[in-house]
Parts: C-alpha cells; structure tokens; sequence
C-alpha cells in the first residue's frame, strides 16, 4: 500500500513515519510513504505557496495552483503501468468526520492513499472541490497543520495492511477492534509494588484465560467508555 503526503513540512511527517513499525515496514517494502512538498509546484519566483483570504480576515490561506499541481503529479507518477489504481484523496481537516478504527479498516482497503494537510488558515476551497474525495479530522478540536494528522491516519491505516504486523492477532483483539477496549494485559516481574498477575493468567487453562478476557474486556468498557456499550447495543438491534 501507498501513502502519498502533500505538506509544506515534509520533514515533519518523515521524521515521524520513518521510526519504529512504520519506519521498519516502509523498509522492507510493505508499504511505501512519500512526502511531496507543495512549495516545490509553486511557479511563483518566491515560491509563495499563500495569500490573504478574498473578504478579508486574519491569517493566510494555501492558495490552489501549487496544491493541484502537486496533485496532478502525484496521480501521473502513479499511474505510468497502466495499472488499475484503488485510491483516494483526503484532505485531513476538522471538519471532516472523526477517524475511528472503523474507517482505518476500510481505509486499509485501498492500494494508494493521497493525504492532504493544510497549516495556516486551511486551504482554498477550490481545493476540496477539485481534487478531495474526502475530508477526515482526527479529533474536534483545531492543530497549526494536518501533518500530525496525517502521521496518525498513515499509522492507524498501516498497520493493518497485511505484513506490518508480525501477527493479525495484534490488532484482532484490540480495543475498539470489535466495539469494546482491550483487557488489561501484564508482564514480568510477577509482582510489582505489591500488586501480582492475577492467578488464571499463569494457570495455563486457555478457555479460562479466554473467558477472563472478555470479562474484563466488558467491565474495562463499562468503566471507561460506557458510550461504546451504547453503541455496540445499537448496532445489535
Ligand atoms: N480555518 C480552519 C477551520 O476553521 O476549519 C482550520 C485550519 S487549521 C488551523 C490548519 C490545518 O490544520 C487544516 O487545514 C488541517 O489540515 C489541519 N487540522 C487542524 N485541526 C485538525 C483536525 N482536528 N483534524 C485534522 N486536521 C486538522
């Protein structure tokens, strides 16, 4: 799978995205992510990527020309074998619908993402008329730019694309995986600060283990996020 990232901060996703998991599945060909930096598309002799917004106002907008451009390059580039390509253009933004694992999944289904983020006041919005499939926030409140965003979105996408990791069985149980958080999980040293496993952990009695699992997977749920048991209910009737 392929992440394409439109920013003027390439740097800033990179630096990010080359560490850890990503960074290890990035080299060994699982996925690819390139960071293309807007700024270069701009024919400008200064390469102004910005302007004051029509009607005026504080703050600077992405002006359109260097993004489409950009755009345009990326979908050229990808597209020389012919090959048919199931992508998408997204425009990371606080006013598109919260990511959840739900969409990371669905998202998870495609050969090539394209995400665009905007700094400053956002982009022109010829932009998202023109080139965006779709807008995707990450949380309801505002960042300075979308490439935080876009590092989170590449992350949570990613790592469900087969061979990212060791084991589908990392994700297939995790929290929000099925609705519900994860149980809770421990490791050596057996006891810590007084506190030890609990004892059906280490009875090696798999269906009791698996049992206790779900259990506290419920009552965590409960706890913490009693919203997700209402709309777990929800989708069940
Ligand atoms: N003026 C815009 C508005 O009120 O909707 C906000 C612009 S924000 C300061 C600058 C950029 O940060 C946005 O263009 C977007 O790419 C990114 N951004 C900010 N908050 C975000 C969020 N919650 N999710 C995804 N992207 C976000």
């Amino acid at each position: 799978m392929r992440f394409d990232i439109m920013t003027l901060f390439p740097e800033l996703v990179t630096g990010i995205l080359e560490e850890s998991i990503i960074g290890r599945a990035q080299k060994s060909g699982v996925i690819e992510v390139e960071a293309h930096n807007i700024r270069d598309y701009s024919e400008d002799k200064h390469h102004r990527v910005d302007d004051t917004p029509y009607g005026g106002g504080k703050g600077m907008l992405m002006m359109a020309p260097p993004i489409c451009r950009c755009h345009s390059a990326i979908l050229e580039k990808n597209t020389e074998d012919g090959k048919e390509i199931k992508r998408k253009t997204i425009y990371m933004s606080p006013q598109g619908q919260v990511l959840t694992q739900k969409k990371a999944q669905e998202l998870a289904s495609y050969d090539q993402l394209i995400l665009l983020c905007g700094h400053y006041e956002g982009v022109d919005y010829r932009v998202i008329e023109e080139i965006v499939d779709e807008e995707i926030s990450i949380g309801d409140y505002v960042l300075t730019g979308g490439e935080l965003p876009a590092c989170i979105l590449v992350d949570c996408v990613a790592r469900l694309v087969d061979g990212v990791l060791a084991d589908k069985e990392c994700f297939e149980k995790e929290s929000h995986s099925d609705g519900l958080l994860e149980y809770p999980q421990y490791t050596r040293p057996f006891e810590f600060h007084g506190r030890t496993v609990p004892e059906v952990l280490i009875s090696g009695h798999h269906e009791n283990i698996e049992k206790w699992r779900e259990e506290k997977a419920l009552e965590l749920t409960r706890q913490k996020r009693p919203d997700l048991l209402d709309k777990k209910g929800e989708q069940g009737s």
